[in-house]
């Protein structure tokens, strides 16, 4: 009988865990029977958002049907919410009813943002965490008459940390291509000191090309109370208020709505999913598997796509390796890349990355090069995507 594999989840982590074990099942003869089942009908670059919101993509450039990638890997497309996921049962239950059985489930539904934990925080902020989210903040900007912008970091970890340090520089980029001055203030939990003694090498090299920008402030180490929208003014939990004339925020993190109150919620740090590194199988079922990134802080990797990429593939493996009764042949990678844009050059971020005691990894960031050349290529990975998603004629 086929092997029921379900996604749930039309992100990266679906595409890249379905394509994985897709090619190799007609490749291996398996019987398989491949189901997505997500709310959105389209898969998204998140990445990409912040070039939607500076103008410098558009929304297809950054989407792409979730259809076209279970045409392709011949997988049933329920395009619905899940509301329940019962482990002990191997069933999914979704909000028109729908009960899906598994033999194996890929866990893939990314992380929640929690703006309401703030009071003020979702009315004044705005994000490019969302695609209307970046088509908003692209209005906001291009009303933008210069003043302070500031970009909040309420809590750390969030998804893709080194984001907001990205888009300092192509704020301020921004504001003179426009003639137009913004002084832009990045305002984060994380105190200097600690920066400094976990990401040395990180800080200073981006520290330095900020500076080289101009016209951006780090303040850090500032806890957030809340958000008054009326007066444009951040209240911090020290007493201290900071106005601002445009705010972006990071969205603090939070568990997808079905696994909240689940035995699949970190114990550690309710804010995110459990996995186990490296295989990405839960821990209490197994044939569950997490790779999506609201799991990744769980397993000490970087709350990000890229992890998630090798994450998907690692956790493919296994499932076929249960199946073929082999081991799995493609591990987790000893050192995974990261791809920054600072606006006037860009980045590459080096983790490497060891297994530790307990199912988790140890990793070790540093700056792998700096190079204008590399925006190029955090370009060109975005764009081909999205685009290999397309029929060839769109
Ligand atoms: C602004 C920004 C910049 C970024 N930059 C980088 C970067 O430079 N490098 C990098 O590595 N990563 C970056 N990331 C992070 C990266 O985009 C994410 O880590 C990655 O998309 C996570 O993939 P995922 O499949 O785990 O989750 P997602 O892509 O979020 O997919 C989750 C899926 O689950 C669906 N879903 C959620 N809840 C339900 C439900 N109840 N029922 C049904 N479906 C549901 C959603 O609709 C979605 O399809 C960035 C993210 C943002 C927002």
């Amino acid at each position: 009988m086929a092997k029921r594999i379900v996604f749930l989840g039309g992100g990266a982590c679906t595409l890249v865990a379905l394509r994985r074990i897709a090619e190799e099942a007609r490749h291996f003869k398996l019987d398989v029977d491949l189901t997505i089942v997500t709310a959105d009908e389209y898969h998204y670059f998140p990445a990409f958002f912040p070039d939607v919101a500076l103008g410098e993509a558009e929304p297809d450039d950054v989407r792409a049907p979730v259809r076209n990638i279970a045409e392709r890997y011949g997988a049933k497309l329920i395009l619905d919410k899940v509301t329940e996921i019962k482990p002990d049962e191997r069933l999914v239950v979704t909000a028109k009813g729908e009960r899906i059985g598994y033999d194996y489930l890929f866990i893939c539904l990314g992380t929640r943002y929690a703006w309401e934990r703030y009071p003020g925080l979702r009315e004044a902020a705005l994000h490019n965490y969302t695609l209307d989210g970046a088509l908003k903040l692209r209005e906001a900007l291009a009303e933008f008459k210069g003043g302070d912008i500031v970009v909040l970091v309420p809590e750390f970890p969030h998804r893709c940390p080194g984001y907001p340090f990205e888009v300092l520089g192509r704020l301020v980029l921004y504001a003179r291509r426009r003639g137009i001055k913004a002084n832009v203030k990045l305002v984060h939990v994380v105190p200097m000191q600690m920066a400094l003694e976990h990401l040395y090498d990180l800080a200073v090299t981006w520290h330095r090309i900020h500076q080289e920008i101009g016209d951006i402030e780090y303040i850090m180490g500032k806890k957030l109370e809340r958000v008054d929208p009326n007066t444009k003014t951040i209240h911090f939990q020290d007493g201290e208020t900071m106005k601002y004339d445009l705010l972006i925020a990071a969205p603090p993190p939070d568990v997808p709505e079905p696994l909240k109150g689940t035995e699949f919620v970190w114990k550690q740090d309710p804010r995110f999913i459990e996995t186990t590194f490296p295989t990405f199988r839960s821990r209490k079922y197994d044939d569950v598997f997490i790779p999506t990134d609201g799991a990744m802080p769980s397993v000490n990797l970087p709350f990000a796509g890229v992890p998630v990429h090798y994450a998907a593939v690692a956790a493919a493996d296994t499932v076929l390796s249960d199946m073929i009764g082999v081991k799995a042949n493609i591990a987790f990678p000893d050192n995974i890349t990261i791809v920054l844009d600072f606006g006037t050059t860009g980045v590459l971020v080096v983790f490497d990355v060891k297994q530790a005691p307990g199912g988790v990894a140890q990793t070790k960031p540093y700056i792998g090069l700096t190079h204008p050349w590399i925006k190029l290529i955090k370009y060109s990975f975005y764009k081909g995507w999205i685009d290999a998603l397309k029929p060839v004629s769109e």
